[in-house]
């Protein structure tokens, strides 16, 4: 069995638990990943601590180099990253492709860390008095991340932390750890000294090791809610800085104007595309109005119906199996459950058999209606190609079940009315708002993140966040007094030559 290993300079043990890597088209284990534990993190930060603080004082020019030939040799091999990250996650290679991609922009970012770093500089503070500001690195930064967007969710992370002059390791999800590993070969082969990015493998046993560690300094989460709150109360217990996204339940409201055509196709797209397993997805459609509602269900239901599903390697396939066994399990438990709450199904994804895999985890595509805001199914994160829909009365309901679900990853609007889409951004209790666009990610140079149970800490990904997140920020206060008198003291004017 191929046996996917830490990506460390010194040599690890021989692992004592692996975990199986499964290909969710097929249904066959592809690969087993070795688990580490406490003994190999310590390995690992006693060589992020011999790297360090030589990158920090590399210039910050130099540091942006590393990053430009990171991100020229992650396009130059973006077909075969793509492959291999659909190959263990079960999106398409298409999708695979944006999962790079978007990581790639915070990346970019990451490449003007020159400019973004010059700090804040104020003459005359007071007399004879200058105050600056300059953003220090923390030293050693560890980033916990989700099955879902393997290369995407790394990049956010170690692109900042290490452009600013940290080290960092990695610990990416047991599901699908291959491309995070090839990322780092990359960002090696890209002039970063070896050590600098480790990526090293577990489950708890190792998150837990991270959170105690004394050596390191910040930890960066993104997961489920239970998980990220765990996180954050452990670590922050420890004395670490920490942000920990969680899981999402996101809405998209549709007003009686909307263009519905258009709704149906970013549904299509929202809701089901990478199988559902994106945080950002748009499991919950939201129409006001029950002449919307039923409108909206009249042109859902063949558009839902003429989705592709296929291996993840069908160029095409809308979109591919989910990740393991027991996640199809537990999407279709949930589907169960809302039929027992009294929800109606209206198309039934549930033992949904592709022809030639039918031991692939496919789950077909579901379209749930009178859903209330009661039911668990509504209230928890479903995480799969099953598609919500709660009827609103008028505007403020609408407003209403997505500000007050526990969830605040992500929410849209879809309406051709300007003022209601002002309101609805201005007051709707969510952390990133989409008008008339379904998935409102934001790009690199804004932040990114959640709020009430789908981000605890107060800082976010990447941009100007992911600076603060990755520094200390330090402040001096200086005066140089004349030495005045019988100038023994005096201020020279040092001399060139
Ligand atoms: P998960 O919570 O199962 O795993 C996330 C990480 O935590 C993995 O690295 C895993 O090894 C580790 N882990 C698993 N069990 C643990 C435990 N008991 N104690 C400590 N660590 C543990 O999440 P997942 O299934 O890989 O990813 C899907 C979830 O992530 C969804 O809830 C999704 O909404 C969420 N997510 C959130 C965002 C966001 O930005 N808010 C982005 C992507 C995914």
């Amino acid at each position: 069995m191929r046996q996917i290993d830490h990506f460390m300079p010194t040599a690890s043990p021989a692992p004592a638990r692996t975990h199986k890597v499964w290909n969710p088209s097929t249904g066959e284990v592809q690969a087993e990943v070795v688990l580490g534990d406490a003994a190999l993190l310590d390995a690992a930060v006693a060589t992020a601590q011999s790297v360090q603080p030589a990158w920090a004082a590399t210039n910050p020019q130099k540091r942006a180099r590393v990053m430009f030939k990171f991100k020229e040799l992650v396009e130059t091999n973006m077909q075969s990253l793509a492959e291999m990250l659909s190959s263990e996650h079960g999106k398409t290679v298409d999708d695979a492709k944006g999962d790079v991609q978007r990581g790639l922009e915070v990346i970019e970012y990451a490449c003007g860390i020159p400019q973004v770093l010059k700090g804040e500089y104020t003459q005359g503070a007071g007399p004879g008095i200058d105050v600056y500001s300059v953003r220090q690195p923390l030293g050693i930064g560890a980033g916990i991340t989700p099955f879902n967007f393997p290369a995407m969710i790394p990049m956010w992370m170690f692109g900042m932390a290490i452009a600013v002059g940290n080290a960092f390791i990695l610990k990416p999800s047991e599901r699908d750890p291959s491309v995070p590993v090839r990322l780092a070969e990359l960002f090696i082969e890209a002039g970063a000294p070896e050590g600098l990015l480790q990526v090293i493998h577990g489950d708890k046993v190792m998150v837990d090791a991270i959170l105690d560690h004394p050596a390191i300094s910040a930890v960066s989460f993104v997961g489920s809610s239970d998980i990220a709150h765990y996180v954050y109360r452990r670590g922050a217990e420890n004395g670490k800085r920490i942000q920990a996204m969680g899981g999402a339940k996101n809405h998209g409201i549709v007003m009686p104007d909307a263009d519905l055509d258009q709704v149906v196709n970013d549904l299509a797209g929202a809701a089901f595309g990478s199988a559902g397993e994106r945080c950002m997805a748009l499991p919950v459609v939201v129409p006001v109005g029950e002449d919307t509602a039923n409108k909206l269900r009249e042109k859902l239901i063949p558009a839902i119906n003429a989705l592709r599903i296929g291996v993840s390697n069908d160029p095409d396939a809308h979109y591919g199996p989910v990740v393991t066994p027991e996640h199809k399990a537990r999407i279709e438990q949930w589907i169960t459950t809302a039929e027992e709450e009294g929800a109606e199904i209206v198309i039934d994804g549930r033992g949904f058999s592709l022809q030639g895999h039918e031991d692939g985890f496919f789950v077909g595509p579901t379209l749930i209606d009178q859903v209330t805001p009661t039911m668990a199914s509504y209230q928890e994160e479903i995480f799969g190609p099953v598609l919500q829909m709660v009827r609103a009365n008028d505007f403020e309901d609408a407003l209403r079940l997505p500000s007050e679900h526990q969830y605040g990853n992500g929410v849209a609007i879809f309406t051709r009315n300007g003022h209601a889409a002002r309101e609805f951004a201005s007051r709707v209790n969510v952390g990133m708002v989409g008008i008339n666009v379904p998935i409102p990610v934001p790009v690199a140079y804004h932040s990114f993140g959640g709020w009430k149970r789908s981000g605890f800490g107060d800082i976010d990904q990447y941009g100007t966040e992911g600076l603060a997140f990755w520094t200390k920020r330090k402040k001096v206060t200086q005066r140089w007094p004349d030495g005045g008198g019988d100038g023994s003291n005096a201020f020279v004017i040092p001399t060139m030559g």
